[in-house]
């Protein structure tokens, strides 16, 4: 017999979770999962025991890229992304923070060569628990809230 499940559960994909509160929508623009094809479930604010309140995202058919893993550690950097197999989790991956960021956040200097032209190139410093980005250009440092996804 063939158990009905609550919560939709993936067949193939990647789930993403441990996402603090608030972040699940920017990491779902740097993937550019919106106007995928593939269907994208996303729990917002969710009670868990390691955090107060949680994002989580699942994205089917999907898996993610170093770099893209790099997006998800800047803004989730206790994060655990779950390769799912055939309804099981396949591989547990922890992601580590980049050394840079390249093309897809923008300099909040509005000064900035960075901010002007749209090219975002920054060095990520401070901790897993306290992300900061330095812009390669105005050499400022930001915290990552600060900066804002490029949209294409
Ligand atoms: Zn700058």
């Amino acid at each position: 017999m063939v158990k009905t499940r609550s919560v939709s559960a993936i067949e193939n994909g990647i789930v993403i979770d441990h996402i603090p509160a608030g972040q699940a929508l920017k990491i779902m623009r740097l993937l550019h999962v919106v106007n995928s094809k593939q269907r994208v479930t996303l729990g917002l604010n969710l009670r868990s025991t390691s955090l107060k309140l949680k994002d989580l995202i699942k994205i089917e058919n999907r898996l993610l890229a170093p770099h893209e893993m790099g997006y998800v550690a800047i803004f989730a950097p206790e994060a655990t992304i779950n390769r799912i197999e055939n309804f099981k989790v396949s591989e547990k991956i922890n992601c580590a923070l980049p050394e840079t960021i390249r093309d897809v956040l923008v300099c909040p200097n509005q000064n900035c060569i960075n901010h002007i032209e749209l090219k975002g190139y920054f060095k990520l410093e401070g901790s897993p628990s306290q992300v900061k980005l330095r812009c390669f250009y105005c050499e400022k440092q930001f915290e990552r809230d600060q900066v804002e996804e490029i949209c294409l």
